[in-house]
């Protein structure tokens, strides 16, 4: 499972706009590896520059010096399909403009009813570079704004057309804007810069963090933030709906340090290991967590369960998603490339092995083997979500139900298949028992329970 973007947002006039974008960027880099990009509005015009690659590959001194301006926009993206030049074309903020007056938007999430809304701005003759939905809304978001003669308005009159999941970050010469659709199923949230230098918007906490700007409220289910000389302004764009947000972002996509509707995700996942010592209890020598996300809830199978915690498994952290692509014969290695185990550590050991999720099986089979290769006596599996069951449509990358391994066998045959001594996944009771610190109800679970809020 992917993450497909992250975005940022900062008003701040007389502040370096674009290099905090650029360091709220690097904070949502773990969203999105495949390119990047900051728009500035300067008062005069909107300005973009992006790029394939990571933020610091994209962005360097120069480049960031050209790029002046009050309010800035960025934009990390993930993406699995399509060659390197359609994702250029991909690439965003993307620009365009209402009646020759430039805006730039950036979007996490995904549209559900992309292809009723392509057909929509081809028979108004629109010409679409990407294709993408976050273009398609760029473009919707023009169109209505010309018809209402005001961008809020217009963002409102789209987000009555749009369906699915968007988080998304507006920039014009003058202002940014910030909404979220009506169930918010993808995060975003507003902070506060010391001294009243200004406002941010992040997908997630950790990029408040990076630049000093202090929680101030998330950005609600169909609001519109609008900021500008003229302060803060919201309104409701388009009614909420029932609470959905994605309860994976607890799991896996949010960094640990970030706090997500009042629940902090290092502690939601430290729960989540200590319901699943619970659940699933095993006779043990050693508790493992498998970087990144596994390591809280190895510590809490550890406090619960009363077994040792260890670092039996190291990441190398600088292989991502960059130009340098491994040989062939290094991409047999697998796992290798991302994840070493320590012979030391785990050799003649009973081993519980804590990871977040189950998608196709693969890295848990070749896990389990490298793991045994190191020595270790056994290997006890423990995932800390439930089976993964259904595709996701709201922003994150998966399989078809028929490459999904729980959607295909049961718990026993996955086992057998992963060759694993047990395996057990925390249930859905237990996962919502995790989160239990969050501020509302509503959680989408569609990936675990096929009930699809969109
Ligand atoms: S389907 Fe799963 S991954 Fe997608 S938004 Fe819902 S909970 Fe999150």
């Amino acid at each position: 499972m992917h993450e497909e973007c992250g975005v940022f947002g900062v008003w701040a006039p007389g502040q370096d706009v674009a290099r905090m974008t650029c360091f709220g960027l690097q904070a949502l880099q773990h969203r999105g590896q495949e390119s990047a990009g900051i728009a500035v509005g300067d008062g005069r015009t909107v300005r973009v520059k992006k790029d394939l690659g990571l933020v610091t590959q994209v962005f360097d001194e120069p480049s960031l010096a050209a790029l002046e301006g009050s309010a800035a926009i960025g934009h990390v993206r993930y993406s699995t399909s399509g060659s390197k030049e359609d994702g250029r074309m991909a690439s965003q903020p993307h620009r365009a403009a209402i009646d020759d007056v430039p805006f730039a938007l950036a979007h996490n999430g995904t549209l559900t009813n992309t292809e009723a809304l392509r057909q929509r701005l081809d028979e108004q003759g629109a010409s679409l570079l990407a294709g993408t939905d976050s273009e398609i809304a760029t473009q919707i978001i023009a169109r209505t704004t010309l018809q209402t003669h005001h961008l809020r308005e217009g963002i409102a009159a789209a987000m009555d057309q749009m369906q699915g999941a968007y988080a998304m970050v507006v920039c014009t010469a003058e202002a940014l804007y910030a909404f979220r659709d009506p169930f918010g199923l993808r995060p975003l949230c507003l902070g506060k810069l010391p001294d009243g230098q200004g406002w941010v918007v992040s997908s997630e906490t950790c990029g408040l963090d990076i630049v000093g700007a202090a929680f101030a409220r998330e950005v609600a289910p169909g609001e519109i933030l609008r900021i500008s000389a003229e302060g803060l302004a919201s309104c409701q764009g388009t009614p909420a709906a029932p609470r959905a947000s994605c309860i994976f972002e607890y799991v896996y996509f949010a960094r640990p340090d970030s706090t997500i509707d009042g629940q902090n995700v290092y502690g939601a996942r430290q729960s989540c290991g200590r319901l699943l010592a619970q659940e699933a209890p095993v006779e043990a020598d050693l508790v493992l967590g498998v970087p990144d996300s596994g390591v809280p809830a190895a510590l809490g199978f550890a406090q619960e369960s009363g077994i040792p915690y260890a670092d039996g498994i190291v990441k190398n952290r600088y292989v991502g998603r960059t130009f340098i692509q491994p040989t062939q014969e290094m991409r047999q290695l697998g796992i290798r490339l991302k994840l070493n185990p320590l012979p030391d550590v785990i050799s003649g050991q009973r081993l519980v092995v804590i990871d977040d999720s189950v998608v196709r099986g693969n890295t848990s089979r070749k896990l389990v083997a490298m793991l045994r290769a190191a020595g270790a006596k056994e290997v006890h599996l423990r995932i800390t979500s439930p089976e993964i069951l259904w595709p996701c449509y709201y922003g994150i990358d998966t399989d078809t139900r028929e490459q999904l391994i729980a959607a295909n066998k049961t718990v026993e045959e996955m086992r057998q298949w992963m060759g694993a001594d047990s395996l057990a996944f925390l249930s859905l009771e237990g996962l919502r028992k995790a989160v239990s610190g969050v501020e509302h109800p509503g959680f989408c679970d569609a990936c675990f329970t096929g009930r699809y809020p969109v």
